[in-house]
């Protein structure tokens, strides 16, 4: 049999340029299936998004205030692993971080760190432990008004899971889906061992086949001040995001597991974090820059500390 040629495309999703890489038998072949797995993309997108009001994550915000609502089964299986890693990390992982990183969102835009108080009074609302899933009626329940849910940790790694999935349906046997810091690959490419992956936390290249990629921590979005670096990852410990600059890449079976996992990692540090990735089967991570960890804020309230 002839290999199989060769076809990439790209396309803006989830904020992100979204890239595939796949063989072929045909050009057809190929452009429908970028059409297919893209439009899989943009379907959870405007399901997952918390930019997006009218997105079933944000209905649920709103709607499932001490009473049981029913989501899709995309969203349910998003959560439902969102929070196991949550139990698992004591909530170093946790989604219901929302009102929190809205603050910070804000403090990127205006260049200027969130105002103390209201940290305080958005970070009275996260908490794990008050978000409820029941697995057998499918539902979600919030304890308190003021709840805001973001899978913004998880959703991209579950994304290209499921339209390395649709391209498997369609008889794509070997595909790679990237969402910026997110990959996930099926099969060798015709000829070769695997994919090759660049790991830029251990200078190291890696043949990688069946499994996904999510890096967290070199990310473009950031806020300075005073002369600190503050990520787009919050410690929901403290409301805090993330000051040091490590750099965390976990290679896992799938991205809805890859993906938050680098995120929790990233908040843990490198001891625990090891810990934690060691109980994953199948699950390997590199750190790098993890010798500035302990330079992570010190103070609960940055913003406070900078005026006294
Ligand atoms: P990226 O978006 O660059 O892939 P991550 O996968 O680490 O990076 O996700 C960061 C996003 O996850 C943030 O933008 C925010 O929406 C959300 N988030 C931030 N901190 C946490 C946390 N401790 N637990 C869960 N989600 C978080
Ligand atoms: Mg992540």
């Amino acid at each position: 049999m002839a290999a199989r040629p060769f076809f990439e495309a790209a396309e803006p999703h989830m904020g992100t340029l979204v890239g595939i890489k796949l063989y072929a038998r045909n050009e057809l072949q190929a452009k429908t299936a970028f059409r297919a797995a893209f439009d899989r993309i943009a379907q959870l997108d405007e399901m997952l998004s918390d930019y997006k009001p009218a997105s079933e994550l944000n209905r649920i915000s709103r709607t499932a205030l001490r009473r049981p609502v029913k989501v899709s089964d995309d969203l349910f299986r998003v959560l439902a692993a969102a929070q196991q890693l949550a139990e698992d990390t004591g909530g170093a992982f946790d989604v219901t971080v929302g009102p929190v990183v809205s603050l910070w969102r804000e403090a990127r835009k205006e260049r200027h760190l969130p105002d103390p108080d209201l940290l305080d009074a958005a970070l009275s609302h996260c908490s794990y432990r008050k978000l409820h899933l029941d697995k057998a009626a499918q539902t979600v329940t919030l304890d308190e008004e003021g709840m805001q849910l973001d899978v913004g940790g998880i959703a991209k790694g579950y994304a290209a899971d499921a339209a390395l999935d649709v391209l498997r349906r369609l008889g794509i046997r070997s595909a790679l889906v990237a969402a910026s810091g997110d990959l996930a690959f099926s099969d060798a490419p015709p000829g070769h061992r695997g994919w090759k992956v660049a790991i830029a936390a251990s200078d190291s290249v890696l043949e990688l086949t069946n499994a996904a990629v999510s890096t967290s921590g070199d990310s473009e979005q950031y806020v300075e001040a005073n002369g600190k670096r503050y990520s787009h990852i919050i410690d929901p410990a403290t409301g805090i995001a993330l000051t040091n600059s490590t750099t965390v890449t976990v290679v896992a079976p799938r991205g809805i597991v890859a993906d938050p996992l680098a995120t929790a990692i990233s908040v843990l540090g490198e001891h625990q974090g090891r810990k934690l990735a060691a109980k994953h089967a199948g699950v390997a991570v590199y750190i790098r820059g993890s010798s500035a960890t302990v330079s992570s804020s010190k103070g609960r309230h940055p913003g406070r500390a900078s005026s006294s």
